[in-house]
Protein backbone atom coordinates (compact mmCIF):
# COMPACT_ATOMS: atom_id res chain seq x y z
CA UNK A 1 0.00 0.00 0.00
CA UNK A 2 1.03 3.44 -0.69
CA UNK A 3 1.72 5.72 2.32
CA UNK A 4 -0.09 9.14 2.64
CA UNK A 5 1.26 11.97 1.35
CA UNK A 6 3.17 14.28 4.43
CA UNK A 7 2.43 18.20 3.72
CA UNK A 8 3.83 20.61 6.60
CA UNK A 9 2.39 24.13 6.12
CA UNK A 10 3.91 27.15 7.56
CA UNK A 11 1.35 29.29 8.40
CA UNK A 12 -1.80 28.78 9.67
CA UNK A 13 -3.58 32.79 8.47
CA UNK A 14 -6.63 32.14 5.67
CA UNK A 15 -4.07 30.32 3.31
CA UNK A 16 -3.04 28.21 5.79
CA UNK A 17 -6.18 27.11 6.53
CA UNK A 18 -7.33 27.05 2.82
CA UNK A 19 -4.16 24.59 2.12
CA UNK A 20 -5.97 22.76 5.46
CA UNK A 21 -9.32 22.57 3.56
CA UNK A 22 -7.87 21.98 0.30
CA UNK A 23 -5.28 19.61 0.88
CA UNK A 24 -6.87 17.72 3.93
CA UNK A 25 -9.61 15.39 3.98
CA UNK A 26 -7.85 11.86 4.31
CA UNK A 27 -5.61 11.41 0.68
CA UNK A 28 -2.85 13.11 2.59
CA UNK A 29 -0.99 13.91 5.94
CA UNK A 30 -1.27 17.26 6.49
CA UNK A 31 0.08 19.23 9.15
CA UNK A 32 0.00 22.99 9.85
CA UNK A 33 2.43 24.76 11.80
CA UNK A 34 2.07 28.21 13.77
CA UNK A 35 4.36 30.61 15.48
CA UNK A 36 1.50 32.07 17.02
CA UNK A 37 -0.59 30.70 20.22
CA UNK A 38 -3.99 28.66 19.33
CA UNK A 39 -7.39 30.62 18.98
CA UNK A 40 -9.02 30.71 22.46
CA UNK A 41 -11.73 28.34 23.40
CA UNK A 42 -14.87 30.70 23.62
CA UNK A 43 -16.85 32.85 21.41
CA UNK A 44 -15.85 35.17 18.29
CA UNK A 45 -16.19 37.89 21.05
CA UNK A 46 -13.11 36.39 22.90
CA UNK A 47 -11.07 35.35 19.42
CA UNK A 48 -11.56 39.46 18.74
CA UNK A 49 -10.76 40.80 21.88
CA UNK A 50 -7.69 37.73 23.50
CA UNK A 51 -6.62 36.03 20.30
CA UNK A 52 -2.67 36.86 20.59
CA UNK A 53 -1.85 37.31 16.53
CA UNK A 54 2.18 38.72 16.22
CA UNK A 55 2.38 36.48 13.26
CA UNK A 56 -0.65 38.42 11.64
CA UNK A 57 -0.19 41.70 12.04
CA UNK A 58 -3.41 42.79 9.76
CA UNK A 59 -5.19 40.39 11.80
CA UNK A 60 -7.48 43.08 13.43
CA UNK A 61 -7.80 45.66 10.30
CA UNK A 62 -10.91 45.75 8.37
CA UNK A 63 -11.32 42.77 6.34
CA UNK A 64 -14.04 42.19 3.27
CA UNK A 65 -14.35 39.00 1.90
CA UNK A 66 -15.41 38.89 -1.83
CA UNK A 67 -17.11 36.04 -4.09
CA UNK A 68 -14.49 34.81 -5.01
CA UNK A 69 -13.98 33.21 -1.89
CA UNK A 70 -17.69 33.09 -0.95
CA UNK A 71 -18.63 31.26 -3.97
CA UNK A 72 -15.65 28.43 -3.24
CA UNK A 73 -16.63 27.77 0.47
CA UNK A 74 -20.50 27.58 -0.68
CA UNK A 75 -19.97 25.14 -3.57
CA UNK A 76 -17.23 23.20 -2.01
CA UNK A 77 -17.92 23.19 2.00
CA UNK A 78 -21.48 23.99 2.29
CA UNK A 79 -20.85 22.82 6.27
CA UNK A 80 -18.42 25.27 6.80
CA UNK A 81 -20.40 27.92 5.36
CA UNK A 82 -23.42 27.26 7.54
CA UNK A 83 -20.88 27.13 10.73
CA UNK A 84 -19.88 30.91 9.68
CA UNK A 85 -23.54 32.31 9.81
CA UNK A 86 -24.24 30.31 12.37
CA UNK A 87 -21.47 32.41 14.20
CA UNK A 88 -23.32 35.90 13.49
CA UNK A 89 -21.38 36.24 9.72
CA UNK A 90 -23.51 37.41 6.60
CA UNK A 91 -23.68 37.13 3.48
CA UNK A 92 -24.49 40.33 1.21
CA UNK A 93 -25.55 40.02 -1.85
CA UNK A 94 -25.81 42.04 -5.21
CA UNK A 95 -29.05 42.96 -5.11
CA UNK A 96 -28.54 43.89 -0.98
CA UNK A 97 -25.78 46.78 -2.54
CA UNK A 98 -27.89 48.04 -5.69
CA UNK A 99 -29.14 51.78 -5.30
CA UNK A 100 -32.83 52.16 -4.48
CA UNK A 101 -33.70 53.03 -8.37
CA UNK A 102 -32.29 49.82 -9.51
CA UNK A 103 -33.29 47.51 -6.39
CA UNK A 104 -36.95 47.89 -7.24
CA UNK A 105 -36.58 46.57 -10.57
CA UNK A 106 -33.94 44.26 -10.01
CA UNK A 107 -34.54 40.43 -11.96
CA UNK A 108 -31.94 38.35 -10.28
CA UNK A 109 -30.17 36.08 -13.08
CA UNK A 110 -27.93 32.89 -13.41
CA UNK A 111 -23.81 34.01 -11.65
CA UNK A 112 -25.72 36.77 -9.03
CA UNK A 113 -25.43 34.23 -6.27
CA UNK A 114 -22.36 34.22 -6.56
CA UNK A 115 -21.43 38.22 -5.98
CA UNK A 116 -21.80 38.23 -2.24
CA UNK A 117 -19.81 39.64 0.14
CA UNK A 118 -19.38 37.39 3.75
CA UNK A 119 -19.42 40.24 6.47
CA UNK A 120 -16.61 39.43 9.26
CA UNK A 121 -14.02 40.13 11.49
CA UNK A 122 -11.32 38.60 10.59
CA UNK A 123 -10.72 36.56 13.85
CA UNK A 124 -14.54 34.99 13.35
CA UNK A 125 -13.41 34.03 9.63
CA UNK A 126 -10.19 32.36 10.69
CA UNK A 127 -11.56 30.96 13.83
CA UNK A 128 -14.31 29.42 12.70
CA UNK A 129 -12.18 27.70 9.58
CA UNK A 130 -9.89 26.69 11.96
CA UNK A 131 -12.02 24.50 14.13
CA UNK A 132 -13.85 23.59 10.57
CA UNK A 133 -10.91 22.76 9.65
CA UNK A 134 -9.07 20.99 12.85
CA UNK A 135 -12.09 18.61 12.54
CA UNK A 136 -11.15 17.38 8.81
CA UNK A 137 -9.91 13.65 8.63
CA UNK A 138 -5.62 13.90 7.98
CA UNK A 139 -5.35 17.52 8.94
CA UNK A 140 -3.41 18.32 12.33
CA UNK A 141 -2.55 22.02 14.08
CA UNK A 142 0.76 22.49 16.06
CA UNK A 143 0.55 25.82 17.34
CA UNK A 144 3.32 27.92 19.20
CA UNK A 145 5.67 26.33 16.73
CA UNK A 146 8.12 28.66 15.36
CA UNK A 147 9.70 27.54 11.55
CA UNK A 148 13.24 28.43 12.14
CA UNK A 149 14.72 27.14 8.53
CA UNK A 150 14.30 24.72 5.87
CA UNK A 151 15.79 20.84 5.06
CA UNK A 152 16.98 20.68 1.89
CA UNK A 153 19.00 18.31 -0.17
CA UNK A 154 21.21 19.27 -3.70
CA UNK A 155 20.20 17.14 -6.53
CA UNK A 156 21.80 17.75 -10.36
CA UNK A 157 21.72 21.78 -9.71
CA UNK A 158 18.31 21.68 -8.34
CA UNK A 159 17.49 21.38 -4.76
CA UNK A 160 14.76 19.19 -2.58
CA UNK A 161 13.02 20.49 -0.06
CA UNK A 162 12.78 17.77 2.28
CA UNK A 163 11.11 19.47 5.66
CA UNK A 164 11.49 22.10 8.33
CA UNK A 165 13.35 23.08 11.24
CA UNK A 166 10.84 23.99 13.91
CA UNK A 167 11.30 25.46 17.20
CA UNK A 168 8.60 24.16 19.97
CA UNK A 169 8.99 24.73 23.58
CA UNK A 170 12.69 26.59 23.43
CA UNK A 171 14.18 23.41 21.29
CA UNK A 172 14.72 22.96 17.99
CA UNK A 173 13.34 20.01 15.93
CA UNK A 174 13.29 18.36 12.49
CA UNK A 175 10.23 17.75 10.88
CA UNK A 176 10.40 15.93 7.57
CA UNK A 177 7.61 15.90 4.98
CA UNK A 178 7.05 15.16 1.51
CA UNK A 179 5.59 18.36 -0.11
CA UNK A 180 6.63 21.82 2.21
CA UNK A 181 4.00 24.93 1.96
CA UNK A 182 5.23 28.48 2.32
CA UNK A 183 1.90 30.33 4.04
CA UNK A 184 3.53 31.98 6.16
CA UNK A 185 2.60 35.36 5.08
CA UNK A 186 3.84 39.05 4.10
CA UNK A 187 6.84 39.10 6.30
CA UNK A 188 8.00 35.14 4.97
CA UNK A 189 11.58 33.84 5.56
CA UNK A 190 11.48 31.37 2.85
CA UNK A 191 12.96 33.19 0.25
CA UNK A 192 16.39 34.36 2.42
CA UNK A 193 16.53 30.44 3.42
CA UNK A 194 16.04 29.15 -0.03
CA UNK A 195 18.97 32.19 -1.43
CA UNK A 196 21.05 30.24 1.57
CA UNK A 197 20.40 27.41 -0.61
CA UNK A 198 21.61 28.80 -3.78
CA UNK A 199 18.36 29.12 -5.12
CA UNK A 200 17.37 32.37 -7.29
CA UNK A 201 13.88 34.13 -5.77
CA UNK A 202 12.99 36.89 -7.80
CA UNK A 203 10.52 39.67 -6.61
CA UNK A 204 8.40 42.03 -8.37
CA UNK A 205 7.39 44.63 -6.07
CA UNK A 206 5.54 48.26 -6.86
CA UNK A 207 4.01 50.47 -4.16
CA UNK A 208 0.42 50.66 -3.29
CA UNK A 209 1.23 54.39 -2.09
CA UNK A 210 -0.87 54.10 1.01
CA UNK A 211 -1.35 53.58 5.07
CA UNK A 212 -3.90 51.83 6.45
CA UNK A 213 -5.80 52.84 9.65
CA UNK A 214 -8.83 50.66 11.23
CA UNK A 215 -10.90 51.17 14.22
CA UNK A 216 -13.65 48.83 15.54
CA UNK A 217 -17.13 49.82 16.82
CA UNK A 218 -19.79 48.12 17.95
CA UNK A 219 -23.79 48.77 17.77
CA UNK A 220 -24.82 50.44 21.00
CA UNK A 221 -27.35 48.37 22.74
CA UNK A 222 -31.11 48.93 21.02
CA UNK A 223 -29.49 50.36 18.01
CA UNK A 224 -29.56 49.42 14.55
CA UNK A 225 -27.38 49.65 11.31
CA UNK A 226 -28.34 52.70 9.19
CA UNK A 227 -30.72 52.05 6.20
CA UNK A 228 -28.67 51.59 2.96
CA UNK A 229 -30.39 54.39 1.87
CA UNK A 230 -28.03 57.40 2.09
CA UNK A 231 -24.59 58.34 1.32
CA UNK A 232 -22.34 55.39 -0.08
CA UNK A 233 -20.03 53.87 3.04
CA UNK A 234 -16.82 54.11 0.87
CA UNK A 235 -15.40 56.52 -0.97
CA UNK A 236 -12.09 57.95 -2.69
CA UNK A 237 -11.89 61.62 -2.28
CA UNK A 238 -8.24 62.08 -3.63
CA UNK A 239 -6.13 62.60 -0.36
CA UNK A 240 -8.02 60.18 1.52
CA UNK A 241 -9.47 57.05 0.89
CA UNK A 242 -12.87 55.60 3.39
CA UNK A 243 -14.86 52.56 3.69
CA UNK A 244 -17.12 51.13 6.08
CA UNK A 245 -16.76 47.33 6.85
CA UNK A 246 -19.78 45.73 8.56
CA UNK A 247 -18.67 42.66 10.75
CA UNK A 248 -20.53 39.93 12.48
CA UNK A 249 -22.40 39.99 15.71
CA UNK A 250 -23.30 44.18 15.48
CA UNK A 251 -19.68 45.01 14.69
CA UNK A 252 -18.20 46.92 11.63
CA UNK A 253 -15.46 49.03 11.61
CA UNK A 254 -13.90 52.09 9.39
CA UNK A 255 -10.75 52.24 8.00
CA UNK A 256 -9.09 55.45 6.46
CA UNK A 257 -6.36 55.11 4.04
CA UNK A 258 -4.28 58.06 3.49
CA UNK A 259 -2.11 58.61 0.53
CA UNK A 260 2.06 58.26 2.15
CA UNK A 261 2.79 61.82 0.44
CA UNK A 262 0.13 62.88 3.00
CA UNK A 263 2.14 63.64 5.85
CA UNK A 264 0.48 66.05 7.79
CA UNK A 265 -2.47 63.78 7.82
CA UNK A 266 -1.01 60.30 8.26
CA UNK A 267 0.09 61.77 11.65
CA UNK A 268 -3.16 63.27 12.75
CA UNK A 269 -4.90 59.90 11.55
CA UNK A 270 -3.59 58.20 14.47
CA UNK A 271 -4.64 59.96 17.40
CA UNK A 272 -8.78 58.45 17.98
CA UNK A 273 -10.03 61.97 18.70
CA UNK A 274 -8.70 63.11 14.78
CA UNK A 275 -9.64 59.61 13.59
CA UNK A 276 -13.67 59.93 14.32
CA UNK A 277 -13.39 63.93 13.80
CA UNK A 278 -12.48 63.37 10.06
CA UNK A 279 -15.16 60.14 9.94
CA UNK A 280 -17.43 62.79 10.85
CA UNK A 281 -17.07 65.26 8.52
CA UNK A 282 -17.70 62.34 5.82
CA UNK A 283 -20.89 61.51 5.56
CA UNK A 284 -21.20 57.89 4.49
CA UNK A 285 -18.92 57.15 7.45
CA UNK A 286 -20.62 59.20 10.31
CA UNK A 287 -24.06 57.59 9.97
CA UNK A 288 -22.54 54.37 11.32
CA UNK A 289 -20.02 56.09 13.88
CA UNK A 290 -22.38 58.59 14.89
CA UNK A 291 -21.62 58.29 18.75
CA UNK A 292 -25.84 57.85 19.40
CA UNK A 293 -25.21 54.80 17.32
CA UNK A 294 -22.50 52.79 17.86
CA UNK A 295 -19.28 53.08 20.53
CA UNK A 296 -15.47 52.64 19.61
CA UNK A 297 -14.44 48.99 20.90
CA UNK A 298 -10.45 49.52 19.84
CA UNK A 299 -7.70 51.31 19.28
CA UNK A 300 -6.65 53.03 16.32
CA UNK A 301 -4.66 50.16 14.36
CA UNK A 302 -2.10 51.37 11.53
CA UNK A 303 -0.26 49.72 9.07
CA UNK A 304 2.42 50.79 5.97
CA UNK A 305 5.01 49.41 4.18
CA UNK A 306 2.42 47.52 1.90
CA UNK A 307 3.51 46.94 -1.73
CA UNK A 308 2.34 45.06 -4.37
CA UNK A 309 5.00 41.67 -4.64
CA UNK A 310 5.23 39.21 -6.78
CA UNK A 311 7.45 36.08 -6.35
CA UNK A 312 8.70 33.90 -8.53
CA UNK A 313 10.09 30.56 -7.69
CA UNK A 314 11.06 29.18 -11.61
CA UNK A 315 13.57 30.62 -12.99
CA UNK A 316 13.19 30.71 -17.02
CA UNK A 317 10.04 28.13 -16.64
CA UNK A 318 12.07 25.83 -14.70
CA UNK A 319 11.84 24.51 -11.10
CA UNK A 320 14.37 25.30 -8.54
CA UNK A 321 13.32 24.02 -5.55
CA UNK A 322 10.91 20.81 -5.53
CA UNK A 323 8.64 19.68 -3.13
CA UNK A 324 8.34 23.46 -2.08
CA UNK A 325 5.33 25.85 -3.09
CA UNK A 326 4.61 29.03 -1.61
CA UNK A 327 0.69 30.60 -1.64
CA UNK A 328 -0.89 33.45 -0.19
CA UNK A 329 0.94 36.63 0.96
CA UNK A 330 4.24 34.36 0.82
CA UNK A 331 3.47 34.06 -2.64
CA UNK A 332 2.09 36.98 -3.67
CA UNK A 333 0.67 40.18 -1.56
CA UNK A 334 -1.72 43.05 -3.29
CA UNK A 335 -3.10 46.19 -1.52
CA UNK A 336 -5.47 45.50 1.14
CA UNK A 337 -7.99 48.23 -0.60
CA UNK A 338 -9.12 45.55 -3.09
CA UNK A 339 -10.02 43.25 -0.51
CA UNK A 340 -8.45 40.45 -2.79
CA UNK A 341 -5.77 39.06 -0.78
CA UNK A 342 -7.98 36.32 1.30
CA UNK A 343 -9.19 35.18 -1.93
CA UNK A 344 -6.25 34.67 -3.97
CA UNK A 345 -4.55 32.92 -0.67
CA UNK A 346 -7.50 30.49 -0.77
CA UNK A 347 -7.74 29.78 -4.34
CA UNK A 348 -3.97 29.32 -4.59
CA UNK A 349 -4.06 26.49 -1.68
CA UNK A 350 -6.80 24.93 -4.20
CA UNK A 351 -4.19 25.21 -7.07
CA UNK A 352 -1.74 23.52 -5.18
CA UNK A 353 -4.16 21.20 -4.71
CA UNK A 354 -4.93 20.52 -8.52
CA UNK A 355 -1.24 20.74 -8.91
CA UNK A 356 -0.25 17.69 -6.51
CA UNK A 357 -3.57 15.51 -7.87
CA UNK A 358 -2.40 15.89 -11.89
CA UNK A 359 0.81 14.53 -11.14
CA UNK A 360 3.14 12.82 -9.06
CA UNK A 361 6.22 14.32 -10.62
CA UNK A 362 7.92 17.02 -8.96
CA UNK A 363 8.69 19.55 -11.64
CA UNK A 364 5.98 18.98 -13.25
CA UNK A 365 3.84 19.75 -10.22
CA UNK A 366 5.42 23.30 -9.67
CA UNK A 367 5.12 23.94 -13.33
CA UNK A 368 1.45 23.49 -13.85
CA UNK A 369 1.00 25.53 -10.01
CA UNK A 370 3.19 28.47 -11.62
CA UNK A 371 1.07 27.54 -15.09
CA UNK A 372 -1.91 27.90 -13.11
CA UNK A 373 -1.53 30.77 -10.94
CA UNK A 374 -0.42 33.15 -13.49
CA UNK A 375 -3.57 32.06 -15.50
CA UNK A 376 -5.64 32.52 -12.35
CA UNK A 377 -4.04 35.60 -10.12
CA UNK A 378 -1.93 37.84 -12.85
CA UNK A 379 -4.79 39.59 -14.86
CA UNK A 380 -5.84 41.05 -11.55
CA UNK A 381 -2.00 41.74 -9.96
CA UNK A 382 -1.30 43.60 -13.15
CA UNK A 383 -4.05 45.96 -12.67
CA UNK A 384 -3.98 46.26 -9.12
CA UNK A 385 -0.33 47.30 -9.59
CA UNK A 386 -1.14 49.93 -12.66
CA UNK A 387 -4.43 51.36 -10.32
CA UNK A 388 -2.36 52.01 -7.47
CA UNK A 389 0.44 53.90 -9.56
CA UNK A 390 -2.43 55.99 -11.12
CA UNK A 391 -3.66 56.77 -7.52
CA UNK A 392 -0.10 57.83 -6.47
CA UNK A 393 0.46 60.19 -9.42
CA UNK A 394 -3.68 61.71 -8.56
CA UNK A 395 -2.60 62.09 -4.86
CA UNK A 396 1.12 63.97 -6.05
CA UNK A 397 -1.60 66.31 -8.29
CA UNK A 398 -3.75 66.80 -5.32
CA UNK A 399 -1.24 68.75 -3.49
CA UNK A 400 0.21 71.03 -6.39
CA UNK A 401 -2.34 73.76 -6.76
CA UNK A 402 -1.00 74.50 -10.16
CA UNK A 403 -1.48 71.12 -11.46
CA UNK A 404 -2.89 71.24 -14.86
CA UNK A 405 -4.17 68.17 -15.94
CA UNK A 406 -3.23 66.58 -19.95
CA UNK A 407 -5.81 65.58 -22.60
CA UNK A 408 -5.27 62.03 -21.89
CA UNK A 409 -5.59 62.06 -18.15
CA UNK A 410 -8.81 64.49 -18.73
CA UNK A 411 -10.26 62.08 -20.98
CA UNK A 412 -9.54 58.92 -18.50
CA UNK A 413 -11.21 60.90 -15.40
CA UNK A 414 -13.85 61.78 -17.19
CA UNK A 415 -14.97 58.43 -18.58
CA UNK A 416 -14.49 57.12 -15.46
CA UNK A 417 -16.52 60.32 -13.62
CA UNK A 418 -18.73 60.86 -16.88
CA UNK A 419 -19.64 57.30 -18.03
CA UNK A 420 -18.48 54.69 -15.98
CA UNK A 421 -19.75 55.23 -12.39
CA UNK A 422 -23.33 56.88 -12.92
CA UNK A 423 -23.42 53.69 -15.58
CA UNK A 424 -22.93 51.62 -12.77
CA UNK A 425 -25.56 53.49 -10.77
CA UNK A 426 -28.11 54.15 -12.99
CA UNK A 427 -27.51 50.35 -14.83
CA UNK A 428 -28.29 47.12 -13.19
CA UNK A 429 -26.33 45.42 -16.25
CA UNK A 430 -23.01 47.46 -16.39
CA UNK A 431 -23.24 47.25 -12.19
CA UNK A 432 -23.30 43.19 -12.52
CA UNK A 433 -20.37 43.35 -14.95
CA UNK A 434 -18.62 45.50 -13.18
CA UNK A 435 -19.42 43.61 -9.35
CA UNK A 436 -17.84 40.74 -11.11
CA UNK A 437 -14.54 42.39 -11.76
CA UNK A 438 -14.69 43.77 -8.34
CA UNK A 439 -15.26 39.58 -6.42
CA UNK A 440 -12.72 38.44 -8.79
CA UNK A 441 -14.65 36.49 -10.97
CA UNK A 442 -14.20 38.26 -14.05
CA UNK A 443 -10.88 39.65 -15.42
CA UNK A 444 -10.53 43.23 -14.87
CA UNK A 445 -10.63 44.00 -18.31
CA UNK A 446 -14.10 41.50 -19.25
CA UNK A 447 -16.45 44.46 -19.18
CA UNK A 448 -14.37 46.16 -21.94
CA UNK A 449 -14.37 42.96 -23.94
CA UNK A 450 -18.39 43.28 -23.88
CA UNK A 451 -19.74 45.63 -26.99
CA UNK A 452 -23.40 45.08 -25.16
CA UNK A 453 -21.86 46.68 -22.21
CA UNK A 454 -19.44 49.40 -23.48
CA UNK A 455 -22.63 50.75 -25.44
CA UNK A 456 -23.87 51.02 -21.93
CA UNK A 457 -21.69 53.23 -20.91
CA UNK A 458 -20.66 54.86 -23.70
CA UNK A 459 -24.29 56.14 -24.08
CA UNK A 460 -24.32 57.37 -20.58
CA UNK A 461 -21.14 59.05 -20.80
CA UNK A 462 -22.50 60.58 -24.30
CA UNK A 463 -25.51 62.24 -21.98
CA UNK A 464 -25.85 65.73 -20.60
CA UNK A 465 -24.63 65.95 -16.87
CA UNK A 466 -27.77 67.95 -15.97
CA UNK A 467 -29.63 64.70 -17.41
CA UNK A 468 -27.71 62.47 -15.42
CA UNK A 469 -27.57 65.05 -12.11
CA UNK A 470 -31.39 64.64 -12.52
CA UNK A 471 -31.84 61.12 -12.87
CA UNK A 472 -29.18 60.72 -9.83
CA UNK A 473 -26.59 59.10 -11.60
CA UNK A 474 -23.78 61.32 -9.30
CA UNK A 475 -23.00 60.24 -6.12
CA UNK A 476 -23.56 62.82 -3.02
CA UNK A 477 -20.34 64.43 -1.99
CA UNK A 478 -18.42 62.09 -0.65
CA UNK A 479 -16.70 65.09 1.90
CA UNK A 480 -15.02 67.96 2.01
CA UNK A 481 -11.97 69.06 0.04
CA UNK A 482 -8.70 68.53 1.04
CA UNK A 483 -8.51 72.07 2.47
CA UNK A 484 -11.01 72.01 4.28
CA UNK A 485 -10.26 68.62 6.04
CA UNK A 486 -6.90 70.27 6.89
CA UNK A 487 -8.63 73.42 8.40
CA UNK A 488 -10.73 70.64 10.60
CA UNK A 489 -7.92 69.34 11.92
CA UNK A 490 -6.04 72.16 12.37
CA UNK A 491 -2.92 71.29 10.18
CA UNK A 492 -1.64 73.82 7.92
CA UNK A 493 -2.10 73.31 4.41
C1 LIG B 1 -4.27 46.24 6.46
C2 LIG B 1 -4.71 45.07 5.64
C3 LIG B 1 -6.05 44.90 5.33
C4 LIG B 1 -6.46 43.83 4.53
N1 LIG B 1 -7.78 43.70 4.16
C5 LIG B 1 -8.16 42.65 3.39
C6 LIG B 1 -9.52 42.45 3.02
O1 LIG B 1 -10.39 43.27 3.33
N2 LIG B 1 -9.84 41.35 2.31
C7 LIG B 1 -8.91 40.44 1.91
O2 LIG B 1 -9.25 39.44 1.27
N3 LIG B 1 -7.61 40.62 2.22
C8 LIG B 1 -7.22 41.68 2.94
N4 LIG B 1 -5.91 41.85 3.27
C9 LIG B 1 -4.95 40.87 2.81
C10 LIG B 1 -5.01 39.66 3.70
O3 LIG B 1 -4.89 40.01 5.06
C11 LIG B 1 -3.84 38.74 3.32
O4 LIG B 1 -3.81 38.59 1.94
C12 LIG B 1 -4.05 37.39 3.97
O5 LIG B 1 -4.02 37.48 5.36
C13 LIG B 1 -2.94 36.45 3.51
O6 LIG B 1 -3.06 35.26 4.20
P1 LIG B 1 -1.76 34.42 4.53
O7 LIG B 1 -2.28 33.20 5.20
O8 LIG B 1 -0.92 34.31 3.33
O9 LIG B 1 -0.94 35.30 5.56
P2 LIG B 1 -1.32 35.68 7.05
O10 LIG B 1 -2.78 35.77 7.20
O11 LIG B 1 -0.52 36.88 7.36
O12 LIG B 1 -0.86 34.45 7.91
C14 LIG B 1 0.49 34.08 8.02
C15 LIG B 1 0.59 33.12 9.19
O13 LIG B 1 1.91 32.58 9.23
C16 LIG B 1 2.36 32.57 10.57
N5 LIG B 1 3.82 32.61 10.54
C17 LIG B 1 4.62 33.60 10.07
N6 LIG B 1 5.91 33.27 10.17
C18 LIG B 1 5.94 32.03 10.71
C19 LIG B 1 6.97 31.14 11.06
N7 LIG B 1 8.26 31.44 10.86
N8 LIG B 1 6.64 29.95 11.60
C20 LIG B 1 5.35 29.60 11.82
N9 LIG B 1 4.32 30.41 11.51
C21 LIG B 1 4.61 31.61 10.95
C22 LIG B 1 1.72 33.78 11.21
O14 LIG B 1 1.63 33.67 12.62
C23 LIG B 1 0.35 33.79 10.53
O15 LIG B 1 -0.59 33.05 11.25
C24 LIG B 1 -5.50 42.92 4.06
C25 LIG B 1 -4.16 43.10 4.36
C26 LIG B 1 -3.75 44.16 5.13
C27 LIG B 1 -2.29 44.36 5.41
Amino acid sequence: MRMKEKVLIAGSGIAGLGAALALGGGARDVTILDRDPAPPEGSSEEAFYNWERKGATQLRHSHAFIGRLTTLIRERYPDLMAELLREGTRLFGFEDGLPPPLAHSYVRVQGDEDLKLLFSRRTTLELVMRRYAAKLPGVSFISDAGVRGLIARRDNGRINVEGLKVERNGALEEMRADVVVDASGRNTSFPDWLRDEGVEVHEESSPCGILYYTRHYKLRNGQNEPPRDGAAGGADLGYIKFGVFIADNRHFSVTLATPEIETEMRLAVIKPENFDAICMALPGAARWMNPERAEPVSQVFAMGNLQNVWRHYLKAGEPQALNFFAIGDAAIRTNPLYGRGCSSGVVEAHLLRGSLDASTDPIERAKVYDRELTASIRPYFDSMVSLDLNAIRRAEHERNPNYQAGYRARLAKSFAEDGLMPAQRGDVEVSRALSRVFHMLDEPTAFMKRPAIMARILRVWATSASEKKSRGLYPPKAGPDRAQMLALLNIAA
